[in-house]
């Protein structure tokens, strides 16, 4: 019963938001499997091994974590909240601790101190950017995976993900507008609009060809 639909012009706004992004986060130090994008719908990524694991951030409670903990809508986290969830559709992407992944060997406790404090940076680092331009950073979800480096010649872990309103909460700071999926799942209307107000207010101009 999950609600699907296609939103005409959504991914190429995604596509956008989400070179902008990770091309700021890459330029923070932040490693990314991203490489360049090539036209409106596609990008060029750095094969990557994933993690079978979903890592959330939040910052306001909203979604699963009102539901599951019975938490008001809308508190505001004193800190940043790190939630692992295991990357398995037909089980809905449940949630675990750090001690599932290490028993299961999803990834070894190295991995995730290193993936635990580039997510907390990311989460700053993008809760400025999207500050500056007047919309909260709710919560969010990245996924990491390890990757060739060829200065290295070595794997690393690199941040291989999306991050675009279609994987954030994004609220407008004033009016608290949602301008993320939510718009869809809750049935709110005017989807490509709000997407197009984010990619409007990082800076990001609309491209006519290619
Ligand atoms: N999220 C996502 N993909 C998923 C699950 C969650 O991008 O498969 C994002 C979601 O957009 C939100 C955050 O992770 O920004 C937290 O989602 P939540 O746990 O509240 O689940 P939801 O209410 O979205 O089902």
């Amino acid at each position: 019963n999950l609600k699907k639909a296609k939103v005409e012009g959504k991914g190429v706004l995604n596509n956008r938001i989400s070179e902008y992004i990770l091309t700021n986060l890459s330029q923070c130090g932040i490693k990314t499997h991203f490489v360049k994008r090539l036209n409106m719908r596609e990008q060029l990524i750095k094969r990557a091994e994933i993690f079978p694991i979903e890592f959330i951030v939040r910052n306001i409670a909203t979604g699963s974590l009102t539901k599951r903990l019975d938490i008001p809508e809308g508190t505001l986290l004193e800190r940043p909240l790190l939630e692992y969830c295991y990357k398995k559709d037909e089980l809905n992407d449940p949630l675990i601790s750090r001690e599932h992944i290490y028993s299961f060997g999803w990834a070894t406790e190295e991995e995730i101190k290193y993936i635990d404090k580039t997510t907390l940076r990311i989460n700053d680092l993008l809760t400025g950017v999207f500050r500056a331009v007047g919309i909260k950073l709710v919560d969010f979800k990245i996924e990491y995976g390890k990757a060739w480096n060829k200065d290295t010649d070595k794997k690393e872990i690199v941040l291989a993900d999306e991050i675009s309103p279609d994987t954030c909460r994004l609220w407008d700071v004033k009016t608290e507008k949602k301008l993320d999926k939510d718009r869809f799942r809750k049935d709110l209307g005017n989807i490509i609009q709000a997407y197009q107000e984010v990619a409007r207010r990082l800076g990001i101009v609309p491209e006519t060809t290619n």
